[in-house]
């Protein structure tokens, strides 16, 4: 259920916005989305529903979606039998289908989606976001929609498309070197044996 008031929800995002700062909403319900994307918000995080009426408002304020489908799926993958609450397990499995629709219908209908994990769900780690990528892929996504998620969509959310997000003349040199062709195949992104150099602002690390 929303936690703010739409007016309380649209003075946080016009104090921000002054500064300026990006906002994000961290949404699942419908309603909660609703509010938020109406108070002016930049991105929604989950967005686990969504109808054709919030999608058209996201589409015309130009908010993006981030799905963080690593956030279920390793509640789902790891279970009661880790030590998460059975309530946790549960209702997370009674949503991902409609999370996955929800997610293809914004998808479909042209929302920018980026890539991120909600880091810190359990067993959700910093440092396996590549596996995001993979669950987009699984999810309905092409391999090089996916990359553009983690890459130039999530360059142009946080209003860094001019230095990060692309390897272009006088942008900042931040990319990989892999064994393999993630386009063929995104797991390989995942598997650090495979990632032979990192280089960060053209240096490698
Ligand atoms: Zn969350």
């Amino acid at each position: 259920m929303p936690q703010l008031d739409p007016e309380e929800l649209k003075a946080g995002v016009d104090e921000a916005h002054k500064i300026p700062l990006k906002t994000c909403a961290h949404s699942q319900s419908l309603e909660g989305t609703r509010i938020s994307v109406a108070a002016g918000i930049d991105s929604v995080e989950h967005g686990v529903s969504l109808d054709d009426g919030v999608i058209e408002e996201m589409l015309k304020r130009e908010v993006f979606l981030v799905p963080t489908l690593s956030a279920p799926f390793n509640i789902m993958a790891q279970g009661v039998q880790a030590g998460i609450p059975v309530e946790y397990v549960e209702k997370t499995r009674q949503v991902n289908d409609a999370h996955v629709e929800a997610l293809n219908r914004a998808r479909k209908a042209g929302v920018r989606i980026a890539a991120g994990t909600d880091a810190g769900t359990p067993f959700n780690l910093h440092g396996q976001n590549a596996n995001e990528l993979v669950l987009l892929v699984e999810n309905g996504f092409s391999a090089a929609e996916a990359l553009a998620c983690a890459t130039s969509r999530a360059a142009e959310l946080l209003d860094l498309e001019d230095i990060l997000g692309s390897i272009s003349p006088g942008k900042q040199a931040d990319f990989l070197i892999v064994d393999g062709n993630p386009l063929a195949d995104i797991r390989i992104l995942t598997d650090q044996n495979r990632i032979w150099n990192v280089f960060k602002g053209g240096v490698e690390s």
